[in-house]
């Protein structure tokens, strides 16, 4: 995989590492700084590169034991270079059974609170590894990357991404996410957006029961930064208490052959409340479903 720039580290071998080990808090402490002189560049709505959004992850990726950085694919489009950029976050090399998990954020490029969510999740988990015990986290932090250097919805070519999958679409951010997800094969998939049109934090529950079970904690979990959308209907749908069980045709999630179907979330921000608080609501809902999953696959390993 050829990189675009000197800022993107090469993937890092597996290496013996039996124990975990937390992020160092120098790293850690330069990893938050980084990220804050991003909120402000973006509250000030400057134009922010994908190298320039990337850097604190991948300065994070290189001091960590436990984060791997590379991309999904690089490519050239309107003079610009860009990238789907990937991480994995994985407490030990132990080779053991874990839960995999595919984390996406940035499908539509002026939702910055997800991407930077996901940036704050990643930190914690690097912070204290012990969060993601039994989890292989596959992160995809901008999915748009062309979106997001616009600071438009749409792609490039101008489609909503997020109405593209299994359709047999020609763009290419979705054909890459597609194949990514039918090779991965994942337990579960968590999309991250934000709604400008909603007043409190709210989520969709897809597939069986699990997607509920999961979702009630982490919308508990989140209303310690933000409140809850508790209107009954929600975007068209009707909602109970934030967590909605229908959605639009054509968004991220599993392909319809594959059994079992994972779990599917999507957690929803309001775009208008402050990015400090909706990174908060996303981190502390992230936490929760895994907190969740692990109390759920326990108790399941136990009957
Ligand atoms: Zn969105």
């Amino acid at each position: 995989m050829a990189f675009p720039n000197q800022t993107l580290p090469p993937p890092s071998k597996p290496t013996a590492a039996p124990a975990e080990r937390p992020l160092d808090p120098r790293v850690s402490a330069s990893v938050r700084r980084a990220a804050a002189l991003l909120e402000d560049g973006l509250e000030q709505r400057r134009p922010v590169a994908l190298a320039e959004l990337m850097a604190p992850l991948l300065h994070q990726a290189r001091h960590s034991r436990c984060l791997r950085a590379d991309a999904l694919s690089v490519w050239e489009s309107r003079g610009e270079t860009h990238w789907l950029p990937r991480f994995r976050f994985q407490r030990t090399n132990a080779v053991k059974e874990r839960h995999k998990f595919g984390i996406f954020a940035g499908i539509h490029g002026d939702e910055p609170a997800g991407i930077l969510g996901l940036m704050d999740f990643l930190r914690e988990l690097d912070e204290t590894p012990e969060i993601g015990r039994h989890f292989e986290l596959w992160i995809y932090p901008v999915c748009n990357p062309g979106g997001v250097l616009a600071g438009t919805r749409e792609s490039l070519s101008g489609k909503d991404l997020n109405r593209e999958f299994w359709r047999g679409s020609a763009e290419r951010e979705v054909r890459l996410l597609e194949q990514e997800i039918v090779k991965r094969r994942f337990d579960g998939i968590i999309s991250l957006h934000s709604d400008d049109s909603s007043p409190g934090f709210y989520g969709f529950a897809r597939g069986d029961v699990l997607a509920r079970q999961l979702l009630s904690p982490a919308l508990a979990e989140a209303e310690k930064a933000l409140a809850r959308d508790t209107r009954p209907f929600i975007d068209g749908f009707q909602a109970v208490n934030g967590m909605i069980h229908e959605s639009y045709e054509g968004i991220l999630c599993a392909p319809p052959e594959q059994h079992p179907q994972p779990f599917e979330l999507i957690l929803e921000s309001p775009a208008g409340a402050p990015l400090a608080d909706q990174r908060r609501a996303f981190t502390l809902a992230l936490k929760a479903v895994l907190a969740e999953y692990n109390h759920f696959s326990a108790y399941s390993a136990g009957l």
